[in-house]
């Protein structure tokens, strides 16, 4: 009997698996495995939001496993120190795991390599399973990577995108293996109240019917921030419980410029997985060096406290970051105005603020979420690095009738319209009922701030 192994790592799904498809071709029998690496927690990129989502994605993909007369395999421990047991239990002569691209993911590739080959096993390393083209298969001239998306997007664009893959009918695992139980969602503490339900069942469901409901209107409905139109899939994509690749397939397949502007924002997150595949140390350095002397001090630290609480008295500010805290989820709009509003206004630290990030999204990974905070911040591929967003103007432009704000901030759920967005203005009794903190930082001062640090006055 042949056997092979499929370490699941962001890929937990059964549809558009490379590695899967390529294990059962070749093997009778497969142990689909998902080792839990302590060293993730240890390296804080677990939080509870993604730990709990995490879960769920494990126990769908079991569950569809399992339809399939399979079970998924779950360790914890050391990956390459799982792997071998795995397979040197089972004989195993392939290994079979889908390319990462971060410096955690590729270390814990090379490591697994050499240990498998010492032992007379082979490893085989799926590329474009994470994202629709893999990082490294289009760069310019002269270069390892694209430094600036648009013609990163304009050679993307002319990448053929491999076509998806059925998911297997049947799978056979080994009777013999031993398993951890499965995680389960309810055993995580400190989850956000309002995450949604991970898994890749759910994920394909959310698809379907997001480009049914809003994939036409996407480009003109993106930045609607009560309107609440753009797809949420990102946690899915994250945990690979949707394939880049199919969405990809999928919206194009619709056709329309609101499928267009859709694939776009897919081209956005492979932009961030092929810079940071090449300059790993981007997850924590500037890309950019701008000469920042970021503020430090108690000042700073109750200014960074107040964001974090959505308390900073900009309405729009204080809104998304309650949805953050209440979703682990924000819109993109609100993660790009709440960013500016840290690094520029209070001009604080990015990595303060990535790390608060951290520490609720549950899509936050390491490429898009370092890589956004330093494109905002003006560290990173941003072309216009010192530009600020004005908290007033984006809500006035994004939330005109206020309805974001007022979902979000119950304080300002009485001020009709969008007057919400500037409620110092207000006067009189309303003014004085309202339980809602004033402005932490006068905007022109906080620009004025931002502009002779960055020696542009
Ligand atoms: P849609 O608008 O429906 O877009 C579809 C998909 O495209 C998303 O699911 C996502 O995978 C991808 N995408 C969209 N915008 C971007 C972008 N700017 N960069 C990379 N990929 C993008 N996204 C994450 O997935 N994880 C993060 O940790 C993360 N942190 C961010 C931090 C900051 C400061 C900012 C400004 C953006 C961050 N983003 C992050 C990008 C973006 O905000 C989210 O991907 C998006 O809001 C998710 O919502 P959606 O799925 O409805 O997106």
């Amino acid at each position: 009997m042949n056997t092979s192994v499929v370490l699941f790592t962001s890929d937990l799904r059964l549809h558009d698996h490379p590695p899967l498809r390529a294990a059962l071709a070749s093997a009778d029998e497969v142990v689909p495995l998902f080792v839990r690496d302590p060293a993730v927690d240890r390296a804080g990129f677990a939080a509870p939001n993604r730990t709990a989502f995490l879960a769920d994605c494990l126990a769908d993909l079991d569950a569809g496993l399992r339809r399939r007369g399979g079970r998924l395999v779950v360790r914890a421990g050391d990956p390459v120190a799982e792997v071998l047991d795995v397979a040197r239990r089972t004989d195993a002569g392939d290994v079979h795991l889908a390319a990462g691209y971060s410096r955690f993911a590729r270390d814990r590739e090379e490591r697994l390599g050499h240990a498998l080959k010492a032992d007379g096993r082979r490893l085989h390393v799926h590329d474009g399973v994470v994202t629709a083209v893999p990082a490294g298969a289009v760069t310019p001239a002269g270069s390892d990577h694209f430094a600036v998306f648009t013609p990163y997007h304009r050679r993307w664009t002319r990448e053929a995108v491999r076509a998806p893959l059925a998911p297997p009918r049947a799978v056979r695992v080994p009777a013999d293996v031993r398993s951890d139980d499965l995680p389960s969602r309810s055993s995580v503490a400190a989850v956000s109240e309002g995450l949604a339900p991970g898994g890749e069942t759910e994920g394909r469901r959310l698809l379907t019917r997001w480009l049914d409901r809003y994939g036409d209107a996407y480009e003109e409905r993106h930045d609607d921030l009560a309107g609440d139109a753009t797809s949420r899939l990102s946690p899915y994509l994250h945990f690979g419980a949707v394939s880049a690749v199919e969405a990809v397939h999928r919206a194009r397949g619709r056709g329309g410029p609101g499928a267009e502007a859709f694939v776009r924002q897919l081209c956005w997150r492979d932009f961030h997985h092929q810079v940071l595949h090449a300059r790993p140390d981007a997850s924590h350095a500037d890309y950019r060096p701008r000469g920042d002397r970021w503020r430090r001090g108690p000042q700073a630290e109750a200014d960074l406290r107040a964001w974090q609480e959505g308390r900073t008295g900009y309405p729009v500010v204080d809104a998304a970051m309650r949805q953050l805290a209440h979703e682990g989820w924000m819109h993109n709009r609100g993660r790009l105005l709440t960013a500016s509003f840290l690094t520029k206004t209070l001009y604080v630290d990015w990595r303060e603020g990535a790390r608060h990030f951290l520490g609720l999204l549950v899509d936050g990974d390491i490429a898009n979420n370092q890589l956004n905070w330093q494109w905002v911040a003006g560290t990173g591929t941003d072309t216009r690095p010192h530009r600020v967003l004005n908290p007033v103007l984006q809500g006035r432009r994004h939330d005109p009738d206020g309805a974001y704000v007022r979902r979000w901030v119950p304080e300002l759920a009485g001020v009709a319209g969008a007057a919400v967005h500037e409620p110092w203005k207000l006067s009189g009794p309303e003014r004085a009922a309202l339980d809602y903190p004033d402005p932490v930082v006068d905007l022109a001062a906080g620009l004025a701030r931002f502009r002779e640090a960055r020696g542009r006055i």
